[in-house]
């Protein structure tokens, strides 16, 4: 396979990152400036069989491997969209690939013996990414926080990645802000997915546009309310909608809440803020500023805080997959 040697200085190492997501597995060749030389994809599916979908994924890390590439790569680094016990690899019940359930890519390829193989969630190597390469560059204590269909997170603690004792440690949208709010997916009650993800952001959307006559989102979708998204909802509020700025002030009060959970529990100098809902954070960010001026203790106010919006767009979980790889081979997380 050829890849572009001027983004890949002569011989210097290279790593293999893998973002395996519920549509798409992705693959880059990244260097160590965080330059991705080659990359390539193959579709997932929550339908697919097990075996269909680990092999287009061995077949795609074949394609990376192949030819003058391999003698070059340091190491594979593989982020996946689901639970992972880092040692083994093995995925736990990924929630759009549930037939990959107790799969492990780590060992397939740690089997060949040739590379080592490094395996962790998106949303915590994400935070890796971003310390290595994005908006995260320079800070000491990095939370990144993905507000997308769900919400998730990673923590980077004086440089080293903090996994937890079997990597499920930054599960950050099942913090609970309210022990007594709507029952989550995962089993319990109030947590911060089930108020301000784009999931619950369109659900609360739909119901409040059944009934409010006057909102403009049933008229956003022509009354197709299955078609509301949360961009809608920041959409309608722009032009001025009160009850959708309503629930959007209800969503930034999660929003503070859990935030100042994590300013409390890490004192982190950066929170970096990425996923779909994080394009409308400028709509949120005052109401959730408020909030923690308001709210966070006062020494952790006064020492300071940024919180940023992500710089890395669809490449962080390769780039995070990538830092790893980087991070494994200087013997640093
Ligand atoms: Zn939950």
């Amino acid at each position: 396979m050829q890849f572009d040697r001027e983004d890949s200085s002569d011989d210097s190492p290279i790593a293999l990152a893998i973002d395996l997501g519920g549509t798409w597995v992705r693959a880059a060749l990244v260097t160590r400036a965080g330059l991705i030389a080659w990359r390539g994809r193959a579709p997932t599916g929550s339908q697919d069989p097990g075996d269909v979908i680990v092999g287009r994924v061995n077949d795609l890390i074949d394609e990376a491997l192949s030819g003058e590439a391999a003698e070059q790569v340091a190491g594979i680094g593989i982020a996946v969209a689901s639970p992972v016990d880092p040692k083994t690899g093995i995925m736990y019940a990924p929630p759009n690939l549930m037939n990959l359930d107790g799969v492990s890519f780590k060992k397939i390829w740690s089997d060949k013996g040739r590379w080592p193989v490094i395996t962790g969630n998106d949303a915590t190597l994400a935070a890796l990414g971003e310390y290595t390469y994005g908006a995260g560059m320079g800070s000491k204590t990095l939370v990144y926080i993905t507000q997308s269909t769900g919400i998730g997170g990673g923590i980077v603690a004086d440089g080293r990645l903090v996994e937890g004792a079997y990597g499920m440690a930054g599960e950050i949208g099942h913090m609970c802000i309210d022990a007594s709010g709507p029952l989550c997916k995962c089993g319990h009650r109030g947590c911060l997915e089930s108020y301000a993800s784009g999931t619950a952001i369109a659900e609360a959307a739909r119901s409040l546009a059944q009934t409010r006559n006057d909102s403009v989102l049933a008229s956003m979708v022509d009354g197709d309310l299955g078609n509301l998204t949360s961009e809608h909802v920041f959409q309608a509020a722009r032009r001025g909608d009160q009850v959708s700025r309503d629930l959007l002030d209800r969503v930034s009060q999660a929003m503070g809440v859990g935030l100042v959970n994590v300013l409390h529990l890490f004192n982190p100098d950066t929170i970096v803020m990425g996923g779909g809902v994080s394009q409308n954070w400028d709509y949120l960010r005052p109401m959730v500023e408020e909030y923690l001026q308001g709210n966070a203790m006062e020494h952790i106010r006064k020492l300071g805080y940024r919180i940023v919006v992500t710089s890395l767009g669809d490449d962080i979980g390769l780039l995070g997959a990538a830092a790893m790889v980087w991070a494994h081979s200087e013997g640093s997380p």
